[in-house]
């Protein structure tokens, strides 16, 4: 069975994303653990939350991923920027010990001038902070398109930042279509080079989820917009050839495309009819 969901709002809280998750006929979801410009969290919850778990168990959602606010930035120039960054995860992974079958992915985020390997060592430097060995959620590093001086436009990039985590179990990455293709990496023409090429540097066993989405315009372009399913320089074939391929068929994807939920609902249907 495809495992397939979107991206929902989570301002009115877990149990009226599972209900939507449901209505649009996915079987998992992603969503913002905050307002994803930064800011405050609302007060935490438990009783949605376990309300959710009954309502996911019953409805057959399991794994679910939550995104930390692309605010985020975990290797930024500024002091305070990181500590805000150290403080906002820590909080968000707190939360998460309250729903175990949540994954979290954040963007590693962006040097700003100071050079890859600083940014690389300041993200390190967080995760070793703040990953603890009784956790039970899987933190994603998201690959990214390299807009800017963002870190993780690469696997290798990805690949350091692994190389110094101390909890590396706790580690996962989270493959964005649109953003791998914006980074040059030719997944419509050369799929299966693509992720030999991610299992020799990252391994694909490190691969936890995929963000499924179009791109507006044509690879290695950097420029991180994304595109209805099949309306981009992806296209639907390489999108079909994608959920069905050995290595990434069994992981969940989730659509980040630009769309009402209607628009949502017919994505997650065309993807499931073209799933073999
Ligand atoms: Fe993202
Ligand atoms: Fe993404
Ligand atoms: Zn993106």
């Amino acid at each position: 069975m495809l495992r397939i969901g979107c991206h929902l709002s989570s301002a009115k809280g877990y149990l009226a994303m599972g209900r939507e998750a449901v209505k649009l006929k996915a079987n998992t979801f992603q969503y913002f653990t905050r307002n994803p410009r930064g800011g405050a969290a609302k007060p935490l919850d438990v009783a949605d939350m376990e309300a959710y778990a009954a309502f996911a168990k019953e409805h057959g959602i399991d794994q679910i991923l939550a995104h930390a606010p692309y605010t985020l930035n975990a290797c930024a120039r500024d002091e305070s920027l990181r500590t805000f960054a150290r403080n906002t995860m820590e909080d968000d992974l707190y939360r998460l010990s309250y729903l175990p079958s949540s994954m979290y992915n954040f963007h590693p985020g962006s040097h700003v001038q100071q050079g890859v390997e600083v940014g690389i060592d300041y993200i390190a430097e967080l995760l070793n902070e703040l990953l603890k060995p009784e956790q039970k959620t899987i933190v994603l590093l998201e690959t990214m398109a390299g807009k800017g001086s963002e870190v993780g436009r690469t696997f290798e990039e990805l690949r350091s930042i692994l190389d110094k985590v101390e909890l590396q179990e706790k580690m996962g990455v989270c493959l964005d279509t649109c953003h791998v293709y914006d980074a040059g990496y030719d997944i419509v023409e050369h799929l299966d080079e693509v992720l030999r090429e991610f299992d020799q540097v990252i391994g694909l066993d490190r691969l936890r989820a995929v963000h499924l989405n179009d791109s507006k315009n044509p690879m290695g372009s950097h420029k991180d917009r994304h595109e209805k399913i099949g309306e981009g320089s992806i296209g639907l074939e390489a999108m079909v050839r994608i959920i069905n391929h050995p290595a990434l068929r069994d992981l969940p994807f989730f659509l980040e495309t630009p769309n009402e939920p209607e628009g949502y609902a017919k994505e997650i249907a065309l993807l499931k009819e073209h799933y073999v």
